[in-house]
């Protein structure tokens, strides 16, 4: 089989969704392939997990197999592991199709524990993280640019996608998972692996759209909502050299917003506050899993500014054409990072000294993170301790 029968041989599991665009973010299989495959497959190392089986039960331990090593992988011990809120829609079934049991998880931190013959890129030992993708076509113009996430075949997303060999992929909330090394990264000497995690995420997904809208000294940028995308989106955006306000919900993590970083802090449940800044940012990054009264938020933009859209709530975005013809405007989406800019993004926090905000909890608390984080009750980021597995 050459590579480009493989990839399509893999792409060809892919399963429609009623939502198309959730199927490319998050692609399920049809059950029966799953399970054939994991019948052919022989199970190769068994690894302590913490699984949901259904979309309203709890989280429970079991274990999970992970395949042994190929010359190219790389056997990482996992330390933590953040809880997006993409974990959540995700073992919600907010976003169409699941496949049970889940182990979500892409934001991971630990340490190499086993390289495989061919892999030159980590030794044993090395601090590593493993972000939302474990593989791509790698053949597509757009991986061969380096942007794995918009792989035109679909990246393999780290949990409830289907890799390469035909098993559901399963995510951070391990001990240990095995992954190519080209889709591991470095954590630079300096941050601690705790804070490093949600990096693997939360991180890359704000830096990739500042850092390609240009967010940098002489810019007038906000982010909305100040959870786990937001407050790294906070941090990068001040790090950069951007003015920074922030729009929440209400004033109740102002002195929060302002210690990491934020110039400004708006209640965006007092009407006053659309008024009061109306044109007066260039971009503005939506991180809210919920919809948005879009008119409302473009009417902040000043001529020819960029409102990047984020989050991802099931709902479609309504946007009046007049709110975006009136200053030349754009509404654009982003979607995580590369592995060439998550590695960047790395070095950059290092060389900042900027890390998540983070409460770091057991496995058995899991099922009350998830609440927490729905009901925006997360300073910043819930990450999962393994050693509690
Ligand atoms: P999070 O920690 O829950 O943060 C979301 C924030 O949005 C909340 O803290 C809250 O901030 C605000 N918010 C929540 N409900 C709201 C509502 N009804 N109205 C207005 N604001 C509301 O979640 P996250 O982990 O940062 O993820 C945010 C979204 O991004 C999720 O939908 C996730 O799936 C998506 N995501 C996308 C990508 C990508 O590549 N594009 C990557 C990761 C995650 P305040 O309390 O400050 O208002
Ligand atoms: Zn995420
Ligand atoms: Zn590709």
């Amino acid at each position: 089989m050459t590579p480009v029968d493989h990839a399509e041989g893999w792409n060809k599991q892919r399963k429609k969704t009623a939502t198309g665009w959730y199927d490319n973010l998050c692609r399920a299989a049809d059950p029966d392939q799953v399970s054939n495959h994991m019948r052919r497959q022989q199970p190769m190392r068994s690894v302590t997990a913490y699984a949901t089986s259904d979309r309203k039960a709890p989280f429970h331990k079991t274990t999970i197999q992970r395949r042994d090593l190929g010359p190219g992988d790389v056997l990482i011990k996992i330390a933590f592991a953040g809880i997006c809120h993409t974990d959540i829609h995700t073992a919600r079934g907010e976003w169409g199709d699941v496949i049970f049991p889940l182990v979500p998880g892409h934001e991971m931190a630990g340490v190499v524990e086993e390289i495989g013959a061919g892999v030159t890129k980590y030794a044993v030992g090395d601090r590593v993280g493993v972000g939302c993708m474990v593989d791509s076509c790698r053949e597509c113009d757009n991986c061969l640019a380096g942007e794995q996430q918009y792989c035109l075949n679909g990246p393999v997303y780290t949990y409830n996608c289907i890799g390469k060999d035909g098993r559901p992929t399963e995510g951070g909330y391990s001990t240990h998972i095995v992954v190519d090394q080209d889709f591991v990264l470095a954590i630079p000497a300096g941050i601690d692996l705790d804070v490093a995690a949600p990096l693997l995420c939360a991180g890359v997904t704000l830096y990739s759209p500042l850092k390609h809208w240009g967010a940098g000294p002489g810019t007038s940028l906000a982010i909305v909502g100040l959870g786990g995308l937001g407050h790294m989106g906070v941090k990068i955006a001040h790090a950069l050299g951007a003015e920074v306000s922030v729009l929440s919900q209400s004033l109740s993590k102002q002195a929060d917003g302002r210690r990491l970083g934020a110039d400004n802090y708006y209640a965006t449940a007092d009407p006053a506050t659309f008024k009061q800044l109306k044109h007066r940012f260039d971009l503005i990054v939506s991180t809210v899993s919920a919809t948005l009264p879009m008119h409302s938020y473009l009417s902040m933009l000043r001529l020819d500014g960029t409102l990047v859209n984020v989050g991802a709530p099931l709902d479609p975005l309504s946007v009046p054409a007049s709110s975006l013809m009136d200053k030349r405007l754009r509404l654009a989406g982003s979607s995580i990072g590369g592995i060439r800019e998550t590695q960047e993004m790395l070095n950059f926090c290092a060389e900042h000294g900027l890390g998540a905000e983070i409460e770091v909890i057991s496995a058995d608390q899991i099922d009350v993170a998830y609440d927490r984080v729905v009901d925006s009750d997360v300073r910043y980021r819930f990450v999962i301790n393994t050693a509690t597995f």
